[in-house]
């Protein structure tokens, strides 16, 4: 299993912002909350309502029978999720929140062609690799569907390099209608996309982009699936959900990750009569259970109640902001959106010095993209100001350190 870090860190406590590994050295995390822990670590009313229910005595019976903390989460979500006529089904993983998502699209369509987008990811099952459009992480020689690729929205190489956000539309959807043409024999089930890209690299197109696809899609009846499990819950300050800056609505939408702030949960949203399409779909022997179940609860409570969606805009002002200020040779772009922010760098050696030194210096960042380019962020969403601005400093020191050094 590949793990982070020259020398990998453990991490064994963690409060608020912060974890504290094995040695006892305590850092500023701010990758665990797009990852794991949207609220961060420990946050009391996550934590009793945990305790609650296993006071009850039952960590879980089967979902055959009726929990009421998946019951109330589901409604919420559904409400949330701004689908109409909303059903929700819970699993343990994005991985298998996608699955399910293509399966009954394609079930529902009686297709198995999918469209996905280049640079995407969206799990590691024989259906979500598939999709996924990074052959680092998609090298299976194998695949279930009849997947074509849309292009990305990296505007900083290859044939969409320096594009204009009109021109980049125009050219979307010449790209989808020419897939379209030239790719599939048969109709196609469906197209699923992240607003954002995450493990990609934080790279997305301009907004609208999804409604200049969901206008060609509608022209052929094909469902349009939005992979939420990094741009949901408020992270991208502007909107709830990552499809809202488009103006569309998503046929299915999926969510994971962060949201049981460290316990399995995950799930797909879609119109009744599409996740309905495959019969037996609603079971899973520990999707929804009643521990993760209550953690959502008190995750969903606590953005709504706080207005962290606000927070994400307002903290995140202050970290992209303070990045964008940085005049630095080694930095090729900041970009992102909310608490979920890219810095791309001018070489992969640049990222991985950058990636130690900010661990040497108390703060935790991801690294991804395509090429290894990019120190990638999303803290919790109640990161607060003074924790934003310690991170800022660490960091564009860091990078200071790293590009005068190069430069
Ligand atoms: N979709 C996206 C956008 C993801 O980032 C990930 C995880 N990196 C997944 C799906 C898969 O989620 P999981 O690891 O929970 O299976």
């Amino acid at each position: 299993m590949p793990v982070y870090y020259e020398e990998p860190i453990e991490l064994v406590t963690g409060q608020g912002s912060r974890v504290t590994d094995s040695n006892g050295k305590t850092y500023l995390d701010f990758f665990g909350g797009v990852l794991t822990n949207s609220l961060g670590y420990d946050l009391p009313e996550v934590r009793e309502a945990v305790e609650r229910q296993l006071r009850t005595g039952i960590v879980h019976t089967s979902t055959l029978y009726l929990i009421r903390q998946q019951v109330e989460l589901a409604e919420k979500i559904a409400k949330l999720s701004g689908i109409p006529d909303a059903r929700v089904f819970f699993t343990n993983s994005g991985t298998e929140a996608n699955e399910a998502a293509l399966q009954v699209a394609t079930n529902h369509r009686g297709s198995n062609s999918i469209l996905a987008v280049r640079n995407s990811y969206h799990g590691r099952t024989a259906a979500t690799i598939a999709v996924t459009g990074n052959r680092s992480w998609s090298a299976s020689a194998y695949s279930p569907y009849n997947v074509s690729y849309l292009h990305s929205g990296d505007r900083l190489r290859g044939l969409l390099r320096g594009m204009s956000d009109e021109r980049y539309l125009e050219a979307a959807e010449e790209d989808l209608r020419e897939v379209l043409a030239t790719t599939t024999a048969g109709p196609v089930a469906a197209l699923i996309a992240e607003p954002i890209q995450g493990v990609g690299g934080f790279t997305h197109g301009p907004d609208k982009l999804m409604s200049v696809w969901q206008r060609v899609l509608d022209e052929h009846g094909i469902l349009l699936i939005s992979d939420e499990v990094q741009t949901g819950w408020g992270r991208t300050g502007e909107h709830f959900w990552g499809y809202q800056a488009h103006g569309v609505t998503p046929d299915l939408l999926t969510f994971a990750k962060g949201i049981g702030n460290g316990f399995a949960l995950a799930g797909v949203v879609g119109r009744a009569e599409v996740l309905e399409a495959v019969q037996g779909i609603s079971f899973s022997t520990f999707g929804g259970n009643p521990i993760a179940t209550a953690a959502g609860n008190a995750v969903v409570d606590y953005i709504l109640s706080h207005d962290l969606q606000a927070n994400a805009a307002r903290t995140g002002a202050i970290l992209l902001e303070g990045l964008r200020a940085v005049d630095n040779p080694i930095v090729a772009e900041v970009r992102g959106k909310g608490l979920m922010i890219g810095i791309e760098l001018t070489s992969a050696a640049a990222t991985a010095a950058v990636f130690e030194s900010c661990k040497r210096d108390g703060l935790l960042v991801g690294k991804g993209g395509l090429y290894g380019t990019v120190i990638r962020m999303g803290p919790p969403l109640n990161l607060s100001e003074a924790d934003a601005r310690e991170g800022l400093e660490i960091l564009t020191n860091v990078l200071r350190e790293h590009g005068s050094a190069s430069g």
